[in-house]
């Protein structure tokens, strides 16, 4: 259950009322919100002259569900929005890695180039292999800050694990938390108690309870700016890299009120397939996209096979603005 307490209730009172109903707490604007277990159907008769709101759940999906709000949430950016009364599908692109200025500055470029208005790349990258390139850490985040300055760009960039989240959080304008990251507590947490809008990547070894319910983390530290993003999950089938699960878009879209961004890319981990897959995406009218692009393929560092190079980035790009037109949405 969640639980709005009236206006008037100070602090001491209401952590005493979380205490008593076993409930997490978060300060909202003027009031304090209380998420109980769910199997809490009705607020103890005690505390109900102290509460303004209340909103029985059937499970401990609970501020991301449809029966806290029905319209999905804004989420904010300087000059738009998403999610809310929205139309806007919001295309991130950008290589995966961030690998030098140079490479950065031509990305940057693109993404102005097709009057795009978020820059992703990672500098903490969550390798399968220690041999392999493990991001410029710091570093690259500093190379995204100039060039978030000189370009004026939303930038997005990944946490590994909660040793330099803050870090992260102070360079970028989106947090990403990995696939393999979406179960660190460290993690979630700290980023439920900063207000930056996230993005969160399902596991993909993770159903979509789990999905959900690592997105609670955030959601119940009080950061209210959550976004999920599907990007293929493990199954039986290895020609290509992942399966992205549109049927769980679906219901995402459904069930919760948490604004959903689809990532082909990483789904499909071959650049032949993005195109396609991310059209077949955008006809389901969502609120993002995430695709890699590189100057050069060929040589980048990580994920190579998948990034599409700009000559493939922007055919695809013109062949979406239709498709998005006809569910009603506008490419930004
Ligand atoms: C990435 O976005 O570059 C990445 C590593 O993705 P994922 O966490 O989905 O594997
Ligand atoms: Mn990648």
């Amino acid at each position: 259950m969640i639980i709005h307490l009236k206006k008037n209730i100070k602090e001491p009172e209401a952590k005493k009322i979380a205490k008593l109903t076993e409930s997490i707490i978060y300060k909202k604007n003027n009031f304090f919100i209380l998420i109980t277990p769910s199997k809490l159907k009705e607020p103890p008769v005690e505390f109900k002259n102290k509460i303004a709101d209340y909103f029985t759940m059937e499970n401990d999906m609970q501020l991301s569900s449809k029966n806290y709000s029905k319209k999905t949430r804004e989420i904010n950016f300087k000059n738009f929005s998403i999610g809310g009364n929205s139309n806007k599908t919001l295309l991130i692109t950008g290589p995966c890695s961030v690998e030098s200025i140079d490479q950065i500055t031509k990305s940057a470029e693109f993404v102005k180039e097709l009057n795009l208005t978020t820059l992703r790349a990672g500098c903490y990258k969550p390798r399968t292999s220690p041999y392999s390139f493990q991001g410029l850490g710091l570093e690259g985040l500093k190379i995204l800050s100039k060039i978030k300055k000189k370009y004026n760009l939303n930038i997005i960039s990944e946490v590994r694990d909660a040793s330099h989240v803050d870090e992260v959080i102070e360079h970028v304008d989106i947090i990403q938390i990995g696939a393999k990251a979406m179960y660190d507590h460290g993690i979630l947490k700290k980023c439920g108690k900063q207000n930056k809008p996230v993005l969160l990547k399902r596991g993909f070894g993770s159903n979509l309870k789990e999905f959900i319910q690592a997105a609670e983390f955030i959601l119940s530290g009080g950061n209210e700016n959550v976004m999920l993003c599907e990007r293929g999950i493990r199954t039986f089938e290895t020609y290509t890299r992942f399966t992205l699960d549109l049927c769980g878009v679906s219901y995402i879209k459904e069930y919760t009120n948490l604004p959903i961004i689809l990532d082909t890319s990483h789904a499909m981990g071959y650049s032949y397939g993005v195109p396609d897959l991310t059209r077949a995406c955008v006809a389901m009218g969502i609120d993002g996209l995430l695709i890699e692009s590189h100057p050069n393929p060929k040589i980048a560092k990580s994920d190579a096979a998948q990034q599409l190079d700009f000559n493939e980035f922007k055919n695809m790009f013109n062949s979406l603005k239709p498709i998005a037109k006809a569910v009603g949405k506008d490419i930004i």
